[in-house]
């Protein structure tokens, strides 16, 4: 069976080795030694600058509800309707109304030229994604934030690793989240952390995760427990080392699939100039659902399965109202991502592609 991804576990021994510790420190949450390490090791791992600051979470839900619980109103939320669920079920979660910009035919992430006529004086924030971890067009957003002075919240779910002009995309809005689910490129089991360069803005999402705890007779903000366990940490710290190898893997995987899929009827998102990419997905367009259905089916046969990632364009949602936006909708159900991971075979690879011939 070939799935769409399959999880990266580290050597047993490895995550062993910290489950001991664990055990020595007899500390499971909380912000334990093992979160704190991770922490220190992942702001290496991804050079954040010094300004940035982060804490782990739970998940990237929980992340993406707490930036949204930290603005002062409750509004309307610009956002992206080609995205997971979550980016959008988190808004309305957190008792906002998303309103939905189309994304850009290439990119396939929000079109910073639908922004403005987009805001009005409910907009509260606008939260883009950096979907397949190809970088919205932060520069123009940014600027469009401070034009307004509305926040950038970045749902960076998928941005693991990405540098966009020679610095992490983690570095740009006001906050950034990313996720480190199972599925995702860098996986903790169940993870998150929630980024941001202002330090008021810090301590508040971070009294935040941990019920506004100020000190444990004190308390601040409305809080929630979002925060990561040891055991969860022991999982990054296990995974960490082996990042590098994971992205070199998939890029050769990508390679492949350049070279072995038939372009003259398929297509590509175009990467964002400028990006040094992750390979977090491997998205193909067809040139109709019906060709992508037939694909699919072949595949499935052969006990391949890749998932329609993202289907539908979430402005279709049940619990939304409709609006309108015609390239999402166009685009989402001619999309499909194929399988990638670490290690996947050339001879799988060529099969997948022979079958798009047949
Ligand atoms: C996975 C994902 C999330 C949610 O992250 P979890 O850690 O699974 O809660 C949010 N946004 C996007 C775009 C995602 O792909």
């Amino acid at each position: 069976m070939i799935p769409v991804t399959k999880t990266f576990f580290p050597p047993l021994e490895e995550y062993n080795k910290y489950l001991e510790k664990i055990w020595q420190n007899g500390w499971l949450t909380n912000r334990g030694e093992l979160v704190d390490t991770l922490e220190k090791k992942l702001r290496d791992f991804l050079g954040l600058s010094e300004k940035n600051k982060f804490f782990l979470t739970a998940n990237g839900t929980l992340s993406l509800q707490l930036a949204l619980h930290s603005l002062p109103e409750k509004g309307e939320i610009i956002t992206t309707p080609f995205t997971y669920v979550a980016t959008v079920s988190s808004i309305v979660w957190e008792g906002f109304t998303p309103v939905f910009v189309d994304i850009d035919p290439e990119t396939l992430t929000m079109d910073p030229v639908k922004i403005e006529s987009a805001i009005t004086e409910k907009t509260k924030a606008i939260l883009p994604v950096h979907v397949y971890g190809n970088p919205a067009d932060v520069v123009r957003i940014d600027q469009i934030g401070k034009k307004y002075g509305i926040p950038v919240i970045y749902d960076a779910a998928h941005a693991f690793g990405v540098q966009f002009e020679e610095r992490s995309v983690l570095e740009y809005g006001d906050i950034s989240i990313i996720s480190f689910h199972a599925t995702k490129l860098f996986q903790t089991a169940e993870g998150g952390a929630v980024f941001t360069k202002n330090n008021k803005l810090f301590d508040k999402l971070f009294q935040m995760h941990n019920f506004g705890h100020l000190s444990p007779v004190s308390f601040g903000e409305v809080g929630i427990n979002a925060k990561m366990s040891e055991l969860h940490a022991a999982m990054g710290l296990a995974v960490l080392p082996y990042m590098n190898h994971i992205i070199e893997s998939r890029k050769k995987v990508a390679e492949l699939y350049d070279q072995y899929l038939d372009w003259t009827k398929l297509s590509k998102p175009k990467s964002r100039k400028g990006t040094s990419w992750n390979y977090a997905y491997y998205p193909v367009i067809f040139p109709d659902e019906e060709y992508l259905l037939r694909v699919v089916k072949k595949l499935n046969e052969k006990q391949i399965f890749p998932r329609r990632y993202f289907y539908p364009s979430l402005n279709k949602l049940p619990y939304l109202q409709y609006q309108k936006v015609p390239v999402s909708e166009n685009i989402a159900p001619r999309v499909l991502c194929l399988p990638m991971y670490e290690n996947l075979d050339k001879k799988s690879i060529i099969k997948i592609c022979n079958i798009f011939e047949e």
